[in-house]
């Protein structure tokens, strides 16, 4: 932390974001907006294409500057000055991995601790944890992205994202792109990964679902708003606005159905 700089925020919190709007244009993509990210917690932005889960998430990682408000992290602001070296504490994967295709998937994870002069011996010990943690095997360390299936490209890109033992991870929408069996088993993997690093993790999704599986902490956005926040029991049990539950009912299936069971939704 830069002394002098620091803010005052909740303790239990990693992230504030305080008054934060973000104007494209003569688009709003997020309206005045006040958040804390809780540490050691799943916090979900859950909401429709285009609510502006995305913005949210790339203004935490300092990724964009917002228009006005502020953004903390660790009691640090977030500027285009700082943000280069607090993303070092910051993991990030995207729907499709965004992986380089021209490095093989040890290279790939290898990316940033190599740029920061890691010895070779403590990248390869590292990579040697995290193929543990996600289960990926050894052998697939040496190819190319279009050598492995979809859900080993994810589980590549976790890695280059938890390589420097970040201090959170931003997910979005990480099972987005995959099938739906290789999705259910990557997100019970995920979920048994985040209680095993005790991580901040924030994740981005718009499928009601996992918003469940996942959450500890839901953030229910619509039209560049927050609509809600809370546990999941806590909003389907008192869900504030009727578009909270017209977008809940519309996602019902057999498994969520269990969940909801004496619910008012
Ligand atoms: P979500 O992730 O919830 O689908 P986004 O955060 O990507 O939504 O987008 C929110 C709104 O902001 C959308 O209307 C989108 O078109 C707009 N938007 C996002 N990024 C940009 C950008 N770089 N330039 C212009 N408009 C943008
Ligand atoms: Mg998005």
């Amino acid at each position: 932390m830069v002394v002098g700089m620091s803010t005052k925020v909740s303790q239990a919190s990693l992230l504030t974001l305080k008054n934060v709007t973000m104007i494209f244009g003569s688009q709003t993509a997020l309206h005045p907006t006040n958040l804390d990210i809780p540490k050691q917690k799943t916090t979900v932005l859950l909401g429709p294409s285009g609510c502006g889960k995305s913005t949210l998430l790339r203004l935490c990682l300092g990724l964009m500057i917002p228009s006005t408000g502020e953004v903390i992290f660790e009691g640090t602001p977030v500027t285009s000055e700082s943000a280069l070296e607090l993303r070092k504490k910051m993991g990030y994967v995207i729907q499709d991995g965004g992986l380089f295709p021209h490095l093989t998937a040890y290279e790939n994870i290898a990316l940033m601790a190599r740029h920061l002069e890691w010895t070779e011996d403590r990248i390869q010990s590292r990579i040697h944890e995290l193929i543990k943690v996600t289960q990926f095997p050894e052998d697939g360390l040496t190819r190319y992205p279009v050598q492995i299936s979809g859900g080993q490209r994810q589980r590549v890109s976790f890695m280059r994202a938890l390589m420097l033992d970040p201090d959170v991870l931003f997910l979005d929408e990480p099972f987005g792109a995959l099938d739906p069996v290789i999705r259910a088993d990557l997100q019970e993997d995920l979920k048994h990964m985040i209680q095993s690093l005790n991580k901040t993790v924030v994740m981005v999704t718009h499928d009601i679902g996992e918003a469940a599986y996942a959450g500890d902490h839901i953030v229910f956005m619509k039209e560049g708003r927050i609509l809600q926040e809370g546990s999941f029991e806590g909003i389907v049990s008192k869900p504030k606005d009727s578009f909270v539950t017209r977008f809940i009912r519309a996602q019902r299936t057999v498994s969520l159905d269990k969940l909801l069971e004496g619910h008012a939704i």
